[in-house]
Order: structure tokens, then sequence, then C-alpha cells
């Protein structure tokens, strides 16, 4: 798919993999909304974005919130007249293991990381068929979709959902040219799993199970969106983006 003059979302695109993914869409010749909570980080990152490109705007919303997932699809189509990549990228992590874990943190995981990603898919789809033109959804979802990690179950069970959402997304999508992917990433450079998030020990740790001997940086991992939203024959697949860290 050529992108110049396309619309696309990146929801959580005010900061980490979603800031570069916008930057990357941005620098194709697309035309961008970007997705958050916080207004002031949605201000700041605009202002950043805005250097490449003036086609960039924000839209301070909820991913899971269905409400605030529509609204956004139907701002992204006044603001711009079409939508042609939807990035469910918005996510969150809570540390806990299974007997730990309370109800509340589950299920926050569980609003953010996969009901946000069905509203997001949802929603896209609708406005796609609309158009009849096709278009690409590239949902972020993780090594942990497709791994067990014990310290995080209830983001494991999101991410593998998200697998799974995209896989059967993309089989009903398929006859109207819509595609549904999804990048997995390894560890990545970002806030989510800075060493002030998650401290230096467990830092350290995760960085030797990436046989690359590092994280990703969030550019490595916009770059497999803009791929996946390019290739117009991929669709129900999952990248993974490791470092190796899945290949033991
Ligand atoms: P990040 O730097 O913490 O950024 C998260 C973004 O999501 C922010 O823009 C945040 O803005 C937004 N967000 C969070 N909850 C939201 C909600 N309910 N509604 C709208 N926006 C929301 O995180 P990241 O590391 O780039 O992660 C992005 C995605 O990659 C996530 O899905 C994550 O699970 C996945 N991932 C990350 C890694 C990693 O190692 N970093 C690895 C694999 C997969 P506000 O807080 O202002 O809403």
């Amino acid at each position: 798919m050529e992108l110049k003059g396309k619309t696309a979302i990146v929801t959580g695109g005010t900061s980490g993999i979603g800031f570069s993914t916008a930057q990357a869409f941005l620098e194709k010749g697309a035309k961008v909304v970007v997705v958050g909570r916080n207004a002031q980080r949605g201000e700041n990152a605009v202002a950043e974005l805005s250097k490449i490109s003036a086609d960039v705007v924000f839209y301070q919303g909820d991913t899971s919130d269905e409400s605030s997932v529509k609204g956004l699809v139907d701002f992204a189509v006044e603001k711009f007249g079409s939508l042609d990549v939807m990035v469910n990228n918005a996510g969150i992590g809570i540390h806990g293991t299974v007997d730990e874990l309370s109800a509340d943190d589950w299920a926050k995981v569980i609003d953010i990381n996969l009901n946000g990603v069905f509203y997001g898919t949802k929603y896209a789809a609708i406005q796609m068929k609309k158009q009849g033109k096709g278009g690409a959804i590239i949902s972020t979802s993780s090594i942990e979709g497709v791994i067990g990690d014990p310290l995080i179950p209830s983001y494991c069970a999101a991410k593998g959902g998200v697998n799974q959402l995209a896989k059967s997304s993309a089989l009903s999508l398929a006859k109207d040219g819509i595609r549904v992917n999804t990048v997995n990433p390894g560890y990545v450079d970002t806030p989510l799993v800075s060493v002030e998030a998650i401290g230096q020990e467990l830092h350290d740790a995760l960085v030797a199970m990436h046989p690359l001997g590092r994280f990703a940086k969030p550019e490595e991992i916009a770059h497999a969106i803009i791929f996946l939203a390019e290739n117009e024959f991929i669709t129900g697949t999952h990248l993974i983006v490791d470092g190796g860290y899945t290949a033991r």
C-alpha cells in the first residue's frame, strides 16, 4: 500500500513505539492521528511530530472506552477524509504473579491491552468497509503473546488474545481487502520497561534474554509496522521482532 496521502491512527502515539510509528508514517507522507489519555503529553508529541509534517493531530481518548474509540475513528475521518491504517498500539503492563494479582489489576490490563484492541479493530473495520478501498489494521502484541512470563499473566493473556483476534478478523475482513496483523516485539527501549519503571536488576536480566544483547529501539518496531502496512499480501500473521528472544 502506498502510504503517501493516506490516513493512519496510532493509539499510544504520544510515547515509545507509538511515537516512533507516528514519525515513520509522517516520513512516508501519511496523515496521522496520535491518541493518548494525557493532553499535555499529546501536545508535546504533536509539537515534536509537526517538525516532520503538519498533517498530525492529537485525539485525547481512552482506548478501553468503546465510545471514545468510535469517536476517534469519526474524528480521523472528519479531520483527514478517510481511515486507511489503524495501529492499535496503546498498552500498559502491571506486574504480579497469578496468585498475587488483584482482579482490578487483571481487569485494567485486559481493558486496555485486549478490549481496546477489539474496539480499534471493530470501528476501523466498519469505516474501512464503508470506504470500500481496503485498509490495514496492525496491533502491537508482544513476544509475551506467544510465550509465558510468570510475572505478567494478565499481559500475556491480553497479548495472546490480540494475536487470535487478529487472525480471526483477518479471515472475516479479507474479502473487503482489509488486512489484519500483529507486530510482536521483544523488549523495547521505552518508558514502559525503563530502569525507572522496572528496576535495574530486572532490566539487566531482561536484556540478557535477548541473544542480540540489547532491547530494540522503538524505530525498529515502527519499521516493522510500516512493513505490515505496505505489504499487500500479508494478513493474519504475527511478525516477531525480538532480537532472537524466542529463537531458543
Ligand atoms: P509507552 O512508552 O509506555 O507508551 C504507551 C502509550 O500508550 C502512551 O502514549 C500512553 O499515553 C498510551 N496509552 C496507554 N493507555 C492508554 C489508553 N487506555 N488509551 C489511550 N492511550 C493509552 O509504551 P510502549 O513501550 O511504547 O508500548 C506500546 C505498545 O507496545 C504496548 O501495547 C506494549 O504492550 C507493547 N510492547 C511494548 C514492549 C516494550 O518492551 N516496551 C514490548 C512488547 C510490546 P497516555 O498514558 O497518555 O494514555
